[in-house]
């Protein structure tokens, strides 16, 4: 009769919503073929990247770091650190001890940087960061001592040698004026000036890929690569000198900062983005820019499902086809909640409670489609982060003419840490696209921090040589 008519009806209008929602989210979904291709676009580039030909035009820009080698256990001292451009910014006090018992004891404060301060002008910023030290000092009681101090900027840069790194562009969620083209180790030695009230004694420049790499190497002599999946995506490795065609000289290696968020760039990853990165795109402070990165990184990927959400919203299938003003809002959706959402120990009510909790008002069918938006989302990210890194270990081994390569790469970042499937998928990813290599991804715990207090202890060891 009727009844079963309706039934019949909603239930078939139920179909075709599932339907639906999977053929959206099915334009997330690469294939092995598809994720061998990026890893062999992504070795073009990184060609191109090293090439004094194709250098100035590269997406993947290579940049050369003046690393040479990783930690020996020699480094020793006390070192101050700045850590900028990751969830959090942070100045520390790191002690270094060499000999029998290495020891390497840190002090850190984390400070505010306002999103006024970040997208305002450079000497505003400059002056927040020297008044953060400045604190820093005084909590430490060490404001007269000039440190020798390693500034982790985690932004590309230029760099000529150790202590000088002009700024190519701003990425991530910072705009400050008159920075880029600058040397930043000058913008900030300005600042300590402006202040007068203390001296230190700047050092070195450092990617945070290259202080994760240093700081496992001083455990795991076997780490030559570091990888950032955090608010940002890079990685860095040590290459040898003969492919750095940037830097004069052909004998051992150096650590390249590869910049590899901008992959993609060049329009060679636009047949695998979907609707939802443009959009993304064209909404952030840099659209065009770094497209692998905004399909890769903690900063992004809660952007990405937003955009979705809203767009299965319109089309009626959330949220009772209201568009709430909180969906609305940018940024909602921070790693710690994705990471939160996409628990296997979650009951679906608990995911209901999250959503609730940012102000979005669902039923348990919505939770359901939130948590496979999120899944489609950060799967592909952690594959394509995976296509990238076998890239770079496939080119390790091809570099050293091996069969067969064992290499550790240490890692650090938010969206590793803490979301619960992308670390082992991004670790598959690269088991099956670089058969040949293995992989063994080790954790660093604080990698900014020590890192750029061991390049600086080697950069001040390599100063008094010259000296001498
Ligand atoms: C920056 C890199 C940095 C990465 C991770 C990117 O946006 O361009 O320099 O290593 O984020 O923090
Ligand atoms: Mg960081």
């Amino acid at each position: 009769g009727k009844g079963a008519a309706l039934v019949t009806a909603w239930a078939s209008r139920l179909a075709d919503q599932t339907r639906q929602i999977a053929e959206t989210l099915a334009e997330f979904r690469l294939t092995q073929e598809q994720l061998l291709e990026v890893k062999r676009r992504m070795l073009t580039e990184i060609q191109n990247g090293l090439s004094k030909k194709t250098q100035s035009t590269a997406t993947v820009k290579m940049l050369p770091t003046y690393v040479r080698s990783t930690p020996d256990g020699t480094e020793n001292g006390d070192f101050l650190a700045l850590d900028l451009g990751g969830t959090n910014f942070r100045v520390l006090l790191v002690k270094i001890r060499s000999g029998k018992r290495r020891t390497v004891e840190m002090h850190n404060k984390i400070y505010a940087i306002p999103i006024e301060v970040m997208q305002g002008t450079g000497e505003e910023l400059f002056d927040h960061i020297v008044a953060c030290i400045s604190d820093f000092l005084d909590y430490m009681g060490m404001k007269n001592a000039r440190l020798p101090l390693g500034f982790t900027f985690s932004f590309p840069c230029r760099q000529t040698s150790l202590d000088a790194g002009i700024l190519v562009t701003w990425t991530k969620g910072f705009k400050a004026t008159d920075c880029e083209g600058e040397d930043v180790v000058n913008l900030l030695r300005e600042g300590i000036k402006r202040r007068e009230e203390f001296d230190l004694d700047v050092v070195a420049v450092v990617n945070d890929t290259v202080g994760t790499m240093m700081t496992c190497a001083y455990e795991e002599p076997t780490c030559e690569v570091g990888l950032i999946a955090g608010t940002g995506s890079n990685a860095c490795y040590m290459e040898e000198m003969r492919n750095i065609e940037t830097v004069d000289g052909d004998e051992g290696r150096m650590c390249v900062n590869m910049e590899w968020g901008a992959f993609g760039d060049s329009g060679c990853l636009d047949d695998m983005r979907t609707q939802y990165d443009r959009a993304v795109d064209d909404l952030s402070l840099n659209p065009g820019k770094q497209r692998y990165e905004k399909m890769c990184s903690g900063m992004y990927l809660g952007e990405i499902v937003r955009n979705i959400l809203i767009d299965l919203t319109k089309r009626g299938f959330l949220f009772r086809g209201q568009i709430s003003e909180t969906l609305k809002t940018r940024g909602i959706f921070e790693t710690k909640f994705l990471s939160q959402i996409e628990s296997d120990r979650l009951a679906l009510l608990q995911v209901r409670s999250i959503l609730q909790h940012l102000g979005l008002d669902s039923t348990c069918d919505d939770s359901i489609i939130v948590k496979e938006v999120c899944g489609a989302v950060s799967r592909r990210a952690a594959q394509l982060c995976g296509a990238g890194m076998a890239a770079v270990v496939d080119k390790i081994r091809e570099n050293r003419g091996l069969d067969h390569l064992d290499i550790t790469v240490g890692v650090d970042g938010t969206l590793y840490k803490l979301h619960p499937h992308f670390s082992p998928i991004m670790h598959q990813t690269v088991k099956e696209l670089a058969p040949k290599c293995n992989v063994n991804f080790l954790l660093s715990e604080d990698g900014s921090g020590k890192g750029a207090a061991l390049i600086t202890a080697v950069g001040c060891r390599l100063r008094e040589q010259e000296q001498k």
